[in-house]
């Protein structure tokens, strides 16, 4: 008995001992995307760089606690330092570093409503909390409002807008000639989309944004999602056949008069896909109900 009681408690502190462990010690893992692209990834979104003669060419950075693990992780690479630095949206786990990487001198480039988002505070309805306003050290210094395109390290960047879809101000960063995408937040591979409504997105500009970046690329690009695994033109067309087919049938709810609640609860219309196993994640197929509810009601 005693020697069992020693033995839960070791397991006990073994596991929250890792469990600890596991929450302190973030590490980014570098993947080489292509040649001169790199994925990397830590806690918050996919960050992607372009390493060349011209510097790096760098796509979000996620927490500002973990922009000295990311700045090695990148001089593991190269010793060339950070020229530009997109933001794909304004959300914190893909700006959180923006001081520190401005500090460092890289000029911060994002379509207009990032930097306008992040000059004011932000208050989020669903979770009842509000994000203050970002000092001026974090800011982009450098706006667009439809798209814009660098030429860097031998090759044209492409950055378009896509217009309210998982906020209002999102961008896709397309590497013309390695051909990579960077979806932002408007693609959560494998797993249910996160639509922030309060931050200006919707189901339908969600939809849009997708069909916008499959007439971009090709059989052959490869897709750096906001979050999780990098993906595929085959597997981004499924996402999207994915989320049109619970848009018609949620479009079909509300047209028989369905309220809110109603669809929230009916899990059939989800449930094929739930079995897939898109909602065990960030996104649960209700909470996804009940965002396209409220985002196709409007129409
Ligand atoms: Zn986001």
């Amino acid at each position: 008995m005693k020697f069992l009681n020693i033995l839960t408690s070791f397991i006990l502190l073994l596991t929250v001992t890792v469990g600890f462990a596991q929450k302190k010690e973030v590490q980014i893992k570098v993947t080489k995307v292509t040649d001169h692209v790199y994925m990397l990834v830590g806690q918050g979104g996919n960050i992607a760089i372009s390493v060349g003669n011209d510097g790096v060419f760098m796509i979000d950075d996620q927490f500002a606690h973990l922009t000295p693990k990311i700045l090695n992780a990148i001089q593991s690479i190269t010793d060339q330092p950070v020229e530009f630095l997109i933001n794909t949206h304004w959300h914190g786990d893909h700006t959180g570093g923006n001081e520190n990487m401005q500090k460092e001198g890289a000029v911060i480039v994002a379509h207009e409503n990032v930097r306008k988002r992040m000059s004011m505070d932000q208050f989020n309805k669903k979770r009842k909390t509000t994000k203050k306003a970002s000092p001026k050290e974090a800011l982009p210094v450098i706006t667009f409002s439809k798209d814009v395109s660098f030429f860097f390290n031998d090759e044209s960047i492409f950055i378009f807008h896509v217009h309210e879809a998982h906020t209002d101000g999102d961008a896709m960063v397309y590497f013309t000639e390695s051909n990579v995408l960077h979806t932002g937040d408007a693609y959560f591979q494998g797993k249910y989309p996160y639509i922030d409504l309060d931050s200006g997105g919707s189901a339908q500009g969600y939809i849009a944004a997708i069909k916008k970046a499959l007439l971009v690329i090709n059989d052959d690009t490869k897709i750096i999602p906001g979050h999780r695994n990098m993906s595929t033109k085959a597997e981004l067309k499924a996402y999207l056949q994915m989320l049109e087919s619970i848009e018609e049938k949620v479009m079909t709810e509300i047209k028989a008069g369905k309220t809110e609640a109603q669809v929230t609860k009916d899990t059939s219309i989800t449930k094929k896909y739930d079995d897939l196993g898109y909602g065990d994640w960030f996104i649960s197929g209700e909470v996804l109900r009940k965002t396209f509810y409220q985002s196709l009601q409007k129409l």
